[in-house]
């Protein structure tokens, strides 16, 4: 339906522009440096002492190029190009003789710790870095070790499920995949229907899915799971057959129904668990795995559901992850409670030569990265956009035609957005705008011509003659929105302005957070902007904004949006309590 533009360019200004800048300069520019043993791991994997290295060490690399494309296309940063290309020219030289790219002992080779999955993630990272830039060795590498995996479980006895650990294993078949769909070789795609029959004794994604079985519910709910469903869509692509696409939606459903946190973050504890109210961990890794499947999902079925829940998550739990210095990512952002740095959440992952390096520190990029895979998408007769914060794209319609659009406005803070649309030619094509569904009433106007009103959740597509100049302007309904919640977080909503969750912040209130007043919900619409824009520009830790909302006994909760709530160390709430038994909505 809608196809990514891996070549376009796209430049995000704004609050989310800070936040790439921050994430280029103080992680990836450093982070290989700062941790070489991210790469050194490899050089030493059959010198003594054997290292002793988390099972997942293999990832750290991969996923640290997954993470610099991607920000590649949003930055064009002539440093981070040069930095890039020279470590994987330093991978590909760590590959053993054999294909293998990976940390641990010649006897265990992809047969045990979650070495599969470290391969997935260089090879997608790879296969990243060839299509963004034409190297071939790079695309031979990925060859190479995929070669590998098929002489261990196919040219043998062995299958991928002796390998352990299954649902992170198992993942490899999403990289196999996208491997053969670029080289047609058949033992990749053989390989992926073996994994296919393994699947059956573990995750069990396609007979679940197409059985309408919740997610959780699934024998392997935990996130890297999600992986493994990536490789459904991968199915699906290469046979067409619709069985994996169905089983693929509805697990996407199943999550977005009963995992889905209010900050667009997902798991509990690692995993889905049917329960997104639960007080428990919000890991980064899993809200990153969660876009990469909405992703596919918007792919998928053009269903601006997924794009609204891509800007949910990347407005608040994966920017909520980022420190705004871009110098750290949390390992679980709660949606009550304290931002902590993954390097020292979970410490246990750090080494000699890698003391920063853990599952999320690698990971968490992904969250801002991957905003040039659904910022703006090719249809087949044209364009979608689905992000609207102060942006310029430049890309190419189908028929190749360049075209840049420009997008000027203060969104999410403020409700006018100006789109501005520049093809090099005339053109007559398709632009769908997402009209979010939280967005009640939306009116577009098209040049000079009169307003018009757009429905909640869907695309408003424009078909005509597009010529340079021409200007859409939409403005869309910020009113404040309560979402109330359930089980542990019975009594209480969540507050949302636009795409915006907001939260309590003991920084910006006197009081504690055991003693929030109750908010008071008939009169949120008195609720007032704090002025706060403009002051201190600089000011990296200042929140993107404050409000000021009423609350039992007039008193005034101040709120902030959740991506900046607790950044200086401290305590937040994004489940609020009101006044009077009912909590009411006025969702
Ligand atoms: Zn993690």
């Amino acid at each position: 339906m809608f196809d990514a533009l891996p070549q376009a360019q796209f430049r995000l200004e704004g609050m989310a522009g800070k936040r790439v800048a921050a994430n280029t300069a103080n992680w990836l520019l450093s982070a290989p440096i700062a941790n070489p043993g991210m790469l050194e791991m490899f050089r030493l994997r059959d010198r003594k002492p054997v290292p002793k290295l988390v099972p997942w060490a293999g990832e750290f690399a991969g996923k640290y190029l997954i993470s610099a494309v991607q920000a590649l296309r949003l930055t064009s940063d002539a440093e981070l190009k040069k930095l890039a290309g020279q470590f994987v020219n330093d991978l590909i030289a760590l590959q053993a003789e054999d294909g293998y790219l990976g940390p641990f002992p010649k006897e265990t080779r992809l047969k045990g710790n979650w070495d599969l999955w470290g391969h997935y993630h260089c090879m997608q990272g790879l296969l990243m870095w060839h299509e963004a830039t034409g190297d071939t060795n790079a695309l031979k590498s990925c060859q190479r070790a995929a070669d590998l995996v098929c002489t261990t479980f196919l040219d043998s006895n062995l299958r991928v499920r002796a390998a352990g650990s299954p649902e992170m294993n198992m993942t490899i078949i999403h990289a196999l995949g996208r491997l053969y769909r670029l080289t047609r070789l058949p033992r990749y795609f053989r390989m992926m229907q073996e994994i296919e029959k393994d699947w059956e004794s573990a995750g069990d994604y396609l007979r679940t899915g197409l059985a309408g079985v919740e997610f959780f519910k699934t024998p392997k709910p935990r996130w890297e799971s999600l992986h493994g469903l990536q490789g459904l869509i991968e199915l699906y692509r290469i046979t067409g057959d619709a069985r994996y696409r169905t089983a693929f939606t509805n697990h996407w459903w199943s999550i977005r129904r009963w995992d889905r946190r209010n900050t667009g973050g997902f798991s509990s504890g690692e995993q889905a668990t049917g329960n997104p109210y639960a007080p428990t961990a919000i890991e980064t890794c899993c809200t990153i795995a969660w876009m990469a499947l909405s992703i596919d999902m918007l792919q998928l079925t053009g269903d601006p559901v997924a794009a609204d829940e891509l800007e949910l998550s990347l407005f608040n739990g994966a920017l909520g992850a980022q420190h705004p210095t871009g110098r750290w990512w949390t390992y679980n952002t709660p949606m009550d409670g304290v931002r902590e740095a993954s390097a020292h959440t979970i410490v246990f992952q750090a080494r000699a030569g890698t003391p920063e390096l853990n599952c999320c520190s690698v990971n968490g990029p992904r969250g801002l990265g991957s905003v040039s895979e659904w910022a703006v998408m090719r249809a087949p007769d044209g364009l979608a956009v689905n992000y609207f914060g102060p942006m310029s794209f430049q890309g190419k319609l189908r028929d190749h035609t360049p075209i840049a659009l420009q997008i000027e406005t203060d969104y999410p803070l403020s409700k006018r957005v100006e789109l501005r649309v520049e093809p090099l030619a005339s053109r007559e094509f398709t632009l769908r705008l997402r009209i979010p569904a939280w967005s009640k009433t939306t009116t577009v106007r098209l040049n000079r011509s009169a307003s018009t009103n757009a429905v909640a959740g869907r695309y408003l597509e424009l078909n005509r003659r597009w010529k340079a100049g021409d200007r859409v302007t939409l403005d869309f309904d910020l009113q404040l929105r309560a979402l109330p919640g359930e089980r542990e977080a019975a009594g209480k909503v969540s507050l949302y302005r636009g795409p915006l969750l907001l939260a309590y912040d003991q920084k910006w209130n006197d009081f504690d957070d055991d003693a929030i007043p109750a908010l008071d919900l008939p009169k949120l619409a008195e609720a007032r902007e704090v002025s706060l824009r403009k002051k201190e520009e600089k000011d990296l830790l200042l929140p993107w904004i404050i409000l000021e909302a009423p609350a039992q006994g007039g008193q005034v909760i101040r709120l902030c949006d959740f991506a900046s709530a607790g950044a200086a160390g401290t305590r937040y709430r994004s489940w609020l309590p009101v006044m009077g038994a009912s909590a009411g909505q006025t969702r």
